[in-house]
């Protein structure tokens, strides 16, 4: 149960069930908190955490780019992550980082203090209710009506939880019709990313994704492109245009959560026999990778033992 995970919360570790945050806070009422989520696993050398390292400059970036003050550097907050994990029992599943500010506040503005910091490790279906995946299972997904968030509109790399109002009214459409997931263009009607979820397409062996600059810099995305030329599998990241979904041999979402989430229906087209052969091996090469058994990708992999 979550109330009973140990979290970071500006230096001690407490229940999660007293780390609450007062309803006037900026970062309630103006949505001014940034986060991050992290996967972790077991190895045969014990926990790790997948691409710590990314995923703390990342928040730092966030920090950055809305002119926030984190009160630990990259080395400290690696450290409070680990012992986070340290301190559960929780053998593999998320990590939340999270910078907000607590006090009461009616203002537009932040207040002008650093974040206070809190650190959550959790497993989404035990803990939240997600919908447990089996491996391999495919989602549907639908072409939102919303454009993704343009990056002359607010700084879309940071993930600050104000830029999910985006994901959040993309994916409640998608419900409301019917689908599991939402695929959203950008302004110029290129294919962009999901809600939380970046997009892959795979045409004729070649494995596609949009650029960055639309879109949210995955940490995953990186990681597939990664691999997927370590096994010989042809990449591109550049323009995609939305009638590629109609073409597309393979589709699938990737993100911390489900590293590759086949896609079986966009719309009203159904793509059969998903998942695909590039997909499904694309998801094993990640699961070897994140599980320790892929030699050259150990420095991916952050023990949590001391
Ligand atoms: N796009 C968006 C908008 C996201 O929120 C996420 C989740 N962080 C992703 C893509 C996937 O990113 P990552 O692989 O780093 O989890």
């Amino acid at each position: 149960m979550f109330e009973n995970r140990t979290v970071y919360l500006e230096g001690a570790f407490i229940p999660a069930s007293e780390a609450v945050l007062p309803i006037m806070s900026h970062s309630v009422g103006r949505g001014s908190s940034i986060f991050d989520v992290l996967s972790f696993g077991r190895t045969k050398e014990g926990r790790a955490i997948f691409r710590l390292d990314e995923h703390v400059a990342r928040f730092l970036r966030s920090a950055l780019a809305l002119e926030m003050a984190v009160p630990l550097a990259a080395a400290e907050l690696q450290e409070a992550i680990k012992e986070t994990v340290r301190r559960n029992t929780l053998q593999a599943g998320a990590i939340k980082i999270v910078g907000f500010y607590p006090d009461p506040s009616f203002s537009l503005l932040p207040p002008g203090k650093p974040l206070h910091l809190a650190i959550f490790v959790f497993d989404p279906v035990e803990d939240f209710g997600e919908r447990p995946l089996a491996e391999n299972e495919g989602v549907t997904a639908f072409v939102s009506r919303w454009r993704r968030l343009d990056p002359r509109t607010v700084p879309i790399e940071a993930k600050a939880a104000a830029n999910y109002l985006n994901g959040i009214v993309a994916r409640t459409e998608a419900k409301n019709l019917g689908f599991d997931y939402a695929i959203m263009l950008d302004l110029e009607g290129n294919i962009a990313e999901g809600g939380t979820e970046s997009i892959f397409l795979v045409r004729q062996g070649r494995l596609l994704t949009p650029n960055i600059g639309n879109i949210l810099q995955g940490i995953t995305r990186k990681s597939i492109l990664a691999a997927a030329e370590g096994i010989g599998i042809e990449t591109f990241s550049g323009s995609l245009k939305e009638e590629l979904l109609g073409d597309a041999d393979e589709i699938f979402f990737a993100g911390t959560i489900h590293p590759v989430l086949p896609v079986s229906r966009v719309g009203n087209r159904t793509l059969p026999g998903a998942p695909g052969p590039v997909t499904q091996q694309l998801s094993a090469r990640m699961q070897e990778i994140a599980s320790g058994r892929a030699p050259g990708f150990q420095n991916w992999l952050f023990s949590v033992c001391k």
